[in-house]
């Protein structure tokens, strides 16, 4: 409570790769708390307990905002073509918010971002919860132009019913995946696979979590065409 009061929240953004030309093609937006005795202090150690508080929902109210406006003034500064886009964690509990949508459009309109640049991640568990209501939500935030992204694939449940039961756009390929997938075993076939059902249904790829160039070669051969992780660039402030 008292990060966000004291406005001690920062946003590291980290890029995303084509791997299709090399280009950067736009940034995830992560959270950290600049703790005043402790220092920067992760996600992992804030998110569990904003969730298990009801903070997350100003939490990551809060990053939407802030990511939406930075953002806009980086395409005003700086003008791509295609622009660069931005991906948005949100917690699973915000689906069920019957506000969500009001509040993505009402920052959209306060920032003058354009939605189709913004992407938000939603973990699979989160959206398999409540069906009716997550199909809703989902549909209405891409009528506005905002894409949807399965943040962690493959790390739940993975119903597969959801993926064409759930208007979605993207799917990102777990960490654990790519991270297995030089041991050798049966990882890389896995990711292959989801490869191609992605791209049978339409969706993009992202693979996480990419450490090293033989996994970054690997996903090529593969035909993932979007990659994130520490050896093409680790998270950075500003
Ligand atoms: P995530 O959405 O899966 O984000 C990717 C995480 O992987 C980030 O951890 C990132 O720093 C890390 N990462 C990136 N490249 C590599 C790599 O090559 N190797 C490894 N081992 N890790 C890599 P981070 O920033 O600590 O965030 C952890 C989680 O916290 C995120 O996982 C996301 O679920 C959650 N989170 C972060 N920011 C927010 C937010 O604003 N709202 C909500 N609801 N959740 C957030
Ligand atoms: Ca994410
Ligand atoms: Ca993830």
């Amino acid at each position: 409570r008292q990060a966000i009061e004291r406005d001690e929240l920062r946003i590291y953004y980290q890029p995303i790769q084509s791997l299709i030309n090399g280009h950067t093609i736009g940034f995830e937006a992560l959270a950290r708390w600049q703790h005043p005795a402790r220092g920067l202090v992760l996600p992992s150690e804030f998110i569990p307990l904003a969730e298990e508080t009801g903070i997350i929902y100003a939490l990551d109210r809060w990053v939407l905002r802030k990511v939406c406006s930075q953002m806009q003034q980086w395409h005003t500064e700086f003008p791509l073509d295609p622009p660069l886009t931005v991906s948005v964690n949100i917690s699973g509990k915000q689906i069920s918010q019957p506000d969500l949508v009001e509040f993505v459009g009402q920052v959209l309109a306060e920032t003058g971002f354009d939605p189709h640049y913004l992407n938000l991640e939603i973990t699979e568990s989160a959206i398999m919860e409540d069906g009716e209501t997550t199909t809703a939500v989902l549909s209405q935030l891409q009528a506005m132009g905002v894409k949807i992204r399965i943040d962690d694939f493959g790390r739940g449940y993975s119903s597969l019913s959801y993926l064409s039961q759930f208007p979605i756009n993207a799917l990102k390929i777990d960490y654990l995946f790519v991270s297995a997938m030089a041991h050798g075993d049966k990882n890389s076939e896995i990711i292959q696979a989801i490869v191609m059902l992605a791209h049978s249904l339409g969706l993009q790829v992202i693979a996480e979590g990419v450490e090293t160039e033989k996994q970054l070669d690997q996903l090529k051969g593969m035909g993932c065409e979007n990659a994130q992780g520490y050896f093409i660039c680790r998270p950075l402030s500003y």
